[in-house]
């Protein structure tokens, strides 16, 4: 047997270490003596060989990782039985934050276009045999446009149960308009799988950037008394966008949330943000790197953590075969015009449309790019293949920025806080 390439190993208490293998997701706390015998690949302790085997630490000696790696992420990116659809029904939105990536458009899906958009789904629905159908609706705003996203989520829902295709939503909003009643209308055939809403900061940061259009007035407490009001009908990721000048907020929110009962009844996760395009270029010296956003990161993690606060969302690497769905025939973005992108980013922007819900998707320059994106050399090299899988294929495919994601430098921090989460847990349904 051979090590895997896939091991990831941290520093641990009491000199000892934890070892993740990437592929497999497992992860194990060992000794000195058991470091030593595995890292001189020589077992005298038959049961620690058989628990490194069984988490895939150690493979065959024929076993060929990469190729194996690279035939899942081929079936997993060219199998075709399921579809994601982000569907934006209008590129309106309700307020005008600085950052904001899209060039804004002052446009809404209209009768046609909804009833081509309808007949476009039951074509994929046939010519794909699908199994899966996924729907993120995405603006602008989209909740400026329930009615429609209403009327669509019906016709789509009985067009997928009339073929047996197991129908998904997720809705990513900024929260002003995410009332119960909304969230009843959205989540009728129970299959709204989550929300995702975004803070800047505390309320004083964030009602600096994202004022309401119409009323010039903030929007933090109307968000946070909708989450309150809707947490408990529907899974609610709540994004704190993060930048060099609001770091300490991240600090206070993790307070704030607790006395507000917000505590574990959401999501709650941090995010850096990025200068994307050039309709939010300008923001790119608020930006953090990569690496510095890495170690706030670590830093709020472990004190989330002592607060009480469960794992935040997203900060467990689990495998990912492919890093986004835009690499794949099977993902489009779809604007309210019926367009068709291939990334969030680039929603409404006629230079990388590749094609239109009347046509399909072309093969035209665009989709080629994105259809014959290769995982860089270097991350063959990389421990963290298949958790990473290159990484977030725009910024490669638009020359914008190579570097890794920030998940790579905090592997020290997010071991250490999940295993002694996952080992509290164990004590407490011992003790129970
Ligand atoms: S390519 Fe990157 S930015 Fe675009 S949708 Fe995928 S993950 Fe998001
Ligand atoms: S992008 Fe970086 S972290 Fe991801 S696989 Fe490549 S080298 Fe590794």
């Amino acid at each position: 047997m051979k090590k895997s390439k896939f091991n990831i190993i941290v520093n641990a208490k009491d000199d000892k270490k934890l070892i993740f293998n990437s592929y497999s997701g497992a992860l194990a706390l060992i000794d000195e003596k058991s470091y030593e015998q595995y890292l001189n690949n020589n077992f005298y302790d038959d049961k620690l060989k058989e628990d490194l085997i069984h988490g895939k630490y150690l493979i065959e000696d024929d076993l060929d990782e990469i190729q194996y790696f690279k035939a899942l992420h081929n079936l997993s990116r060219y199998g075709r039985h399921s579809i994601s659809l982000t569907i934006a029904p209008t590129l309106n939105c309700n307020m005008n934050c600085y950052y904001c990536f899209e060039e804004k458009k002052d446009i809404s899906m209209d009768e046609e276009i909804i009833s081509n958009l309808l007949d476009y789904i039951k074509g994929l629905i046939d010519e794909l045999n699908l199994k899966l159908l996924n729907v993120t609706w995405y603006g602008g705003e989209p909740l400026l446009e329930i009615d429609k996203i209403s009327m669509l989520n019906d016709k789509i829902y009985e067009l997928c149960a009339s073929k047996e295709v197991e129908y998904r939503q997720a809705i990513v909003t900024n929260g002003v308009l995410l009332t119960k009643e909304n969230v009843h209308k959205l989540n009728k055939h129970k299959n709204l799988e989550y929300c995702q809403v975004t803070l800047d900061g505390n309320k004083y940061t964030h009602d600096k950037s994202r004022r309401l259009k119409d009323q010039g007035v903030g929007s933090f407490d109307t968000i946070i008394k909708n989450v309150d009001l809707v947490a408990e009908d529907i899974e609610i990721h709540l994004r704190v966008n993060i930048q060099k000048n609001n770091i300490n907020d991240a600090y206070e929110l993790l307070d704030y949330f607790e006395k507000n009962n917000l505590k574990n009844r959401v999501s709650i996760y941090f995010a850096p943000i990025r200068p994307d395009t050039e309709a939010c270029s300008h923001v790119e010296n608020l930006c953090l790197s990569q690496v510095d956003f890495a170690a706030f990161n670590s830093e709020i993690l472990t004190i989330a953590w002592e607060k009480g606060y469960d794992f935040p969302l997203y900060s467990y690497p689990s495998q990912s075969i492919i890093s986004c769905g835009a690499i794949t025939p099977n993902a489009y973005v779809i604007d309210p015009k019926g367009d068709l992108f291939k990334c969030w980013n680039e929603i409404g922007l006629e230079q990388y449309m590749v094609g239109n819900i009347k046509t399909g998707a072309q093969l035209n320059s665009e989709n080629a790019k994105w259809l014959s994106h290769e995982i860089p050399d270097e991350c063959y090299e990389c421990e963290s293949l298949p958790i990473c899988s290159g990484g977030c294929p725009y910024y490669r495919i638009r020359n914008i920025d190579n570097q890794c994601d920030y998940r790579k430098y905090m592997k020290d921090a997010i071991f250490n806080i999940f295993y002694a989460k996952h080992k509290e847990k164990k004590e407490a349904e011992v003790s129970a």
